[in-house]
């Protein structure tokens, strides 16, 4: 008998739920499967970035695996329609009895997964384990047996649950004997990962150990400040660890327990990031029309979205005479990461100052990001265009150039990403909508009088 362990965006060996559960059996020998599904993730929209951090993370991974004597078998499936076939052979193959997996929440991984367990329902047992979310979405149900619509409510009962509930993370993983790596030949599998080059001129390193230590210096040293400082890019007061949450090099159970112990419970404002993370993982899993481009509030069917090109792309390449705009975008095209304050106000902008349809920058953040997550994207695009989950009952729109002076007093994110600017006041900068800035582009729009027009359009389709 044997157990297969099937990785998926859990790139990890440590605190793996579906890993720890297939080497519970010390008689079995067990073997790893990963499919490389690269037409899918075009079709997800995931740029070189990403396919780059995973491919990355997929090679560490093979390296620790081999360290546990547990070999790795990458098959290449074009997209997920395969991929039941494609197990299913391998199964065969091998002699596989049990199969094991972390559950991914997406629509398509649902359905890929459940035509998986049917595909093998006569020969192989699979187990189904939660490892890429605080708690199962399944768990936090509000009282008609449906999904939470608002964030407050569901932070509040996922605060109970964990108080009672705290997730345990499995034994560390011990290693099979020297044998355990003999598998017979298989054909067609990737014996050479595809080379892919990141379109950013910088990297991060989400191996495994690097990521452990440097969410223990976080929550050692900054965690303390995260409240008085992660609004502002220019202080490094967030974690930046969610690229390696994104590909599953770092836990997020891992990440609350260490919080706890340094004694930021499920209610620290830390935390409770990490529950919004949850949060979009639960609209997803319980409102699945999210993740087929459609919004979460049917008021988007009637906003008259704008398809303009170019103004799509003069915001993309960082040309839109806004200097925190332009500084955000330049940010995201140079480290494919952007800090969350500079996305929220890039989203606004692009939905509300330039009525852009929210489909488009949620797919240039795919293909851009390393950190790209299919939930907390589209929860945090269709949030920004408000068409999404959202407890305010009014019409948002973040004014830029109230943003950058409250956020940037100095400048000083600016003039690092806008060097063009780097001779001018922080006040000069801000006054940008008045008095020119000579060097750089005036701005694309006049920020009061679309914010009227976006304003309008909503209350219409509102009513419509
Ligand atoms: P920290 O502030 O240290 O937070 C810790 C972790 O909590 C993050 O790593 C992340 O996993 C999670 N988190 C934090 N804020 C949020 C949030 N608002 N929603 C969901 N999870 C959160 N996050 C992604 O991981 N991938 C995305 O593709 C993504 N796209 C976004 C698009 C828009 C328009 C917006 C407004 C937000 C998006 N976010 C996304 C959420 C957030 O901006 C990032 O998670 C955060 O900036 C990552 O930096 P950090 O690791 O330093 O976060």
């Amino acid at each position: 008998k044997m157990n297969l362990i099937w990785f998926r965006n859990d790139l990890r060996v440590n605190d793996n739920p579906a890993l720890s559960s297939a080497l519970e059996n010390k008689q079995r020998q067990v073997v790893a499967v990963y499919c490389l599904c690269a037409n899918q993730w075009a079709m997800h929209d995931m740029g070189n970035n990403q396919q780059w951090l995973v491919l990355q993370a997929l090679s560490q991974l093979k390296v620790a695996l081999a360290k546990l004597n547990i070999p790795l078998v990458i098959l290449e499936s074009e997209t997920f329609q395969q991929v039941p076939n494609r197990l299913s052979e391998l199964c065969g193959k091998l002699g596989v009895s049990d199969l094991f997996f972390n559950m991914e929440y997406p629509i398509y991984e649902r359905r890929r997964d459940k035509a998986v367990v049917e595909k093998l329902a006569d020969t192989v047992k699979c187990h189904r384990k939660v490892g890429q979310s605080l708690v199962a979405p399944w768990e936090i149900l509000n009282g008609d047996g449906g999904g939470y619509k608002v964030f407050s409510a569901y932070a509040r009962k996922v605060q109970v649950y964990l108080d009672h509930n705290p997730p345990i993370n499995p034994a560390p993983p011990t290693a099979r004997p020297a044998e355990n790596r003999q598998i017979p030949k298989i054909s067609g599998v990737v014996s050479q990962l595809p080379s892919i080059k990141p379109s950013a001129e910088v990297t991060p390193d989400i191996s495994e150990d690097f990521v452990n230590k440097q969410l223990q210096t976080f929550c050692r040293q900054q965690i303390g400040e995260y409240k008085a400082n992660r609004d502002f890019p220019a202080i490094q007061g967030t974690s930046e660890l969610s690229s390696a949450l994104a590909v599953g090099t770092l836990s997020v159970a891992r990440c609350y327990q260490t919080a706890l112990q340094a004694g930021y419970p499920a209610s620290s404002t830390w935390v409770n990031e990490l529950v919004w993370r949850d949060f979009y993982r639960s609209v997803m899993w319980n409102y699945p029309r999210v993740s087929q481009r459609q919004a979460f509030n049917s008021v988007d069917k009637f906003v008259p979205w704008n398809n303009d090109r170019q103004v799509l792309e003069d915001w993309q390449s960082a040309k839109t005479g806004i200097p925190i705009i332009d500084a955000a975008m330049r940010q995201l095209n140079t480290t494919g990461w952007m800090h969350n304050r500079l996305r929220m106000i890039v989203a606004s902008y692009l939905t509300k100052n330039l009525f852009v349809d929210w489909r488009h920058g949620e797919a240039y953040f795919a293909q851009q990001l390393f950190d790209f997550d299919f939930a907390s994207n589209n929860g945090g695009w269709q949030w920004s265009a408000s068409v999404g989950t959202d407890a305010a009952p009014y019409f948002r729109v973040f004014n830029p150039a109230a943003q950058q002076k409250k956020f940037d007093p100095q400048a000083e994110f600016i003039k690092a990403w806008l060097p063009e600017l780097k001779a001018y006041s922080s006040n000069a900068i801000h006054k940008f909508e008045t008095a020119p800035l000579e060097g750089y582009p005036r701005p694309q729009v006049d920020l009061k009088a679309t914010r009227k027009l976006a304003i309008e359009s909503f209350k219409r389709a509102n009513a419509a």
